[in-house]
């Protein structure tokens, strides 16, 4: 048995905390401590912070506090708009924000019941410890485990509370990394957009810039695509758009990101890789597509191949995600003018 007094075991974050408990609580007092306003966006952060949920949130937050940069509102919302960003546009995300509202609100109105409580149960051991000095023995014990057993109800209470608000915020959590994902993948072709990628681009120049890591990019473009849908139809285009996009994804390596950069053009950021070693990645991409027989799905005709052409640039220290991509762009164009289906490394299209 416990031998501390009561008091001193009454008010503690329950005997057996749930995850849940857990999480709410420190994410509510953590906020609290470092004056960040207990807004659904904060508290969606340090709950995440807390349930170690995406681990990398937790990943950024701790590295912000490791290079002394202090926690505050501003940093707590560059870290929901980085993990949660631009949610706003899908209808889903709104609902589960407001949601994330109403179970605040009602936590909020919790942790305040809570807190009266607390202050009623205080008031009664003052109550108990005047009328000890009387001597009234009996009535103060009697009153004392009278007070304790209601807050001891109240402290379950709010458990069950936090518990049931901690696998609602999940299920939220669950539904808005949801309706990121859709809002961030391309409906025809199932692999990234240009929203991800532009994103995805930012962050890797970020990673690149601090790590000091090469950085490549690589744009694709379908040649002739116009004379393709012409020829065939927009539909068989549409099949081709997905068998490149199957392709480029098949040919880059895990922590590489392929994308539809726009209507038939299409991009692959890869980290940690310098030009030497993207070379053979990218022809790899343009020599698998070159040697695939395409065939039309309704007909079964045989149409010929499709091909594409390359351009690919090395980040540079300190240039902008435009200028990288302007360079890649340039190699591109290079490429074409070349006489299509190739690769053109930037640096190296002087010839
Ligand atoms: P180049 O080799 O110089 O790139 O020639 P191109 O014909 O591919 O280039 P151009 O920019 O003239 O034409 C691009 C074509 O891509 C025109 C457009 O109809 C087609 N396209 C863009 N988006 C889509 C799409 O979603 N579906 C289909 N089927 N075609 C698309
Ligand atoms: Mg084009
Ligand atoms: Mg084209």
């Amino acid at each position: 048995m416990d031998k501390r007094p009561i008091a001193a075991r009454v008010g503690e974050p329950g005997q057996n905390p749930g995850q849940a408990d857990f999480c709410a609580r420190n994410a509510l007092s953590r906020m609290a401590a470092l004056g960040i306003p207990p807004t659904p966006p904060n508290f969606l952060v340090w709950y995440g912070y807390f349930s170690n949920q995406p681990p990398a949130l937790k990943k950024a937050v701790d590295a912000l506090i490791e290079r002394g940069r202090g926690i505050d509102a501003v940093a707590t919302e560059e870290i929901h708009s980085q993990f949660f960003g631009q949610k706003a546009e899908a209808s889903e995300a709104i609902a589960a924000s407001e949601a994330v509202d109403v179970l605040l609100a009602r936590l909020m109105e919790r942790v305040s019941v809570q807190a009266r409580g607390a202050e009623a149960y205080g008031g009664a051991l003052a109550d108990a410890e005047s009328a000890l000095r009387g001597g009234e023995i009996g009535s103060i014990v009697a009153r004392l485990v009278e007070e304790t057993r209601r807050m001891a109800d109240l402290n379950r209470d709010m458990q069950a509370h936090l518990r049931a608000a901690g696998s609602e915020i999940d299920v939220l959590r669950q539904n808005l990394g949801e309706a990121r994902e859709q809002a961030e993948t391309d409906e025809l072709t199932g692999i990234a957009n240009r929203k991800r990628f532009d994103m995805a681009l930012r962050q890797a120049i970020v990673r690149a810039t601090d790590e000091r890591e090469s950085l490549t990019l690589v744009m694709a473009d379908i040649d002739h695509f116009k004379r393709f849908n012409d020829t065939h139809g927009h539909q068989v285009g549409d099949q081709v758009l997905r068998l490149v996009a199957r392709t480029v994804a098949d040919s880059v390596r895990n922590g590489d990101l392929p994308a539809r950069y726009g209507g038939e053009e299409f991009a692959v950021i890869l980290p940690r890789t310098t030009l030497h070693a993207a070379r053979p990645i990218a022809e790899r991409i343009r020599t698998t597509l070159a040697a695939r027989k395409f065939v039309r799905r309704d007909t079964r005709e045989v149409i010929g191949s499709i091909t594409i052409s390359i351009g690919a640039a090395l980040y540079r220290p300190g240039e902008t995600p435009m200028a990288l991509i302007s360079r890649a762009d340039s190699a591109l164009y290079t490429a074409k003018r070349q006489g299509r289906n190739r690769l053109v490394i930037d640096g190296e299209t002087a010839a």
